[in-house]
């Protein structure tokens, strides 16, 4: 029997009751319209990147997305088919790409930095489905894939019709959007929320030379100043080096990127709070609040090292924070969802105690909370 283990970054998880495999469409809506009918709770899983499992076993269907090697849909007022040179020609519009939610998403990725297609590339090597990258905003390095997405299509399990989203309509925010927010509020409990994502359309402009750097580690490893632009494949390139030497690519032989990525969002503070925190901690301008005092970001992982966690840090030898990065729980090999969770609170509480802020985690949940 197959088991959440068997389909997550974190490789924990208990066994899954039954398992269904979507490669397109019509086999999404089919899985999920029929687990639905059948009132089975339901987990749709792409790369299983941002999830954190529990040990009990899943009673009800997991349906995973994966591509068939279907390409992209381009469209444009222009004509942009590839010239002799397989290249996409300069469109007055630029170019709007679509692909279906299997598909990887670094492979999205490579197919816009190949075709000159900006907006993407600082998000390279994300692991995970191009579906997942709405529910959560995606993001890395001074990009987010609010400012390409142009529509997501969506099953809604409520009305059981297909549904578009334009950008302005997905509620896009750090790490949020209407697809996170929005619950499946069906006869059974759901992990996977009221929109299935089916496809998802990104509106890129054209160019070699990607838009202004505007990440600072970004920029020294590409030996440029912040705010100065570099050639696209550069640009993927450095990030990509950043990422493996942050461990933050997915790797089968490497423990380090057993994780779910960062495990716990940056902290947004009001200002009475981030006065209280040391001069050196670091601050962020993060728009405003609902009452329209300034709000600022820290950085979770600067929390992390200050509350004492040094990297590899665990309470027990089977799930500790990685060693190239404080921010990612790592399963060292033989970890359980108990271990992770039980790593989790730990530093939770650890940050707490220090500096009275409470750490948000980032991935997706699948039973009790942490
Ligand atoms: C090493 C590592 C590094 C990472 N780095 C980053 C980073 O830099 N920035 C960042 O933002 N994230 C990062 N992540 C987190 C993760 O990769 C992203 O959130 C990614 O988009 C998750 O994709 P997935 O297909 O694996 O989603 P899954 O883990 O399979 O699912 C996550 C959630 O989305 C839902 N979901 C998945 N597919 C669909 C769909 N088609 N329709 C509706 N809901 C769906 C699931 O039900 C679940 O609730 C990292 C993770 C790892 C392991």
């Amino acid at each position: 029997m197959a088991s959440l283990a068997d389909f997550t970054t974190l490789r924990v998880g208990g066994q899954i009751d039954e398992t269904r495999v979507a490669r397109n469409e019509e086999e999404l809506i089919a899985a999920v319209s029929e687990a639905d009918a059948a009132g089975r709770p339901l987990l749709v899983i792409g790369g299983g990147s941002n999830l954190v499992p529990d040990d009990a076993p899943f009673a009800g269907t997991v349906v995973l997305v994966e591509a068939d090697g279907q390409g992209p849909t381009l469209s444009d007022s222009c004509d942009i088919s590839p010239n002799s040179e397989g290249k996409l020609p300069p469109s007055c519009g630029g170019v709007t790409v679509e692909h279906f939610a299997g598909v990887r998403w670094d492979d999205a990725v490579r197919f816009a930095v190949e075709n000159e297609l900006l907006g993407t590339e600082c998000l390279s090597g994300i692991p995970g489905t191009v579906g997942a990258t709405p529910v959560q905003n995606v993001g890395a390095y001074g990009q987010d894939v609010s400012t390409t997405i142009s529509r997501v299509r969506t099953w809604d399990r409520h009305e059981n019709r297909i549904r578009t989203f334009f950008a302005s309509d997905c509620g896009f925010g750090y790490r949020a959007s209407v697809f996170k927010r929005t619950p499946y509020e069906g006869q059974a409990k759901s992990a996977t929320g009221r929109y299935v994502v089916l496809s998802v359309q990104f509106q890129h402009t054209q160019g070699d030379m990607a838009k202004a750097v505007v990440y600072p580690e970004l920029a020294q490893e590409l030996g440029i100043e912040v705010g100065e632009r570099a050639p696209l494949q550069r640009v993927r390139e450095a990030v990509l080096a950043i990422r493996t030497r942050k461990a933050m690519v997915s790797l089968e032989e490497e423990h380090d990127t057993w994780s779910a990525g960062s495990f716990f969002t940056n902290p947004i503070l009001t200002a009475e709070q981030s006065r209280a925190l040391p001069l050196e901690a670091p601050r962020f301008a993060a728009g405003n609040g609902a009452n329209g005092e300034e709000l600022v970001k820290t950085s979770a992982a600067w929390l992390i090292a200050r509350a004492g966690f040094a990297p590899g840090y665990g309470v027990n030898e089977r799930a500790t924070l990685s060693t190239r990065h404080t921010l990612a729980l790592t399963n060292r090999g033989n970890a359980n969802a108990a271990d992770i969770r039980e790593l989790a609170r730990a530093v939770r509480a650890g940050v707490e105690e220090k500096f009275g802020i409470r750490l948000d985690v980032e991935p997706v949940q699948i039973g009790e909370p942490i």
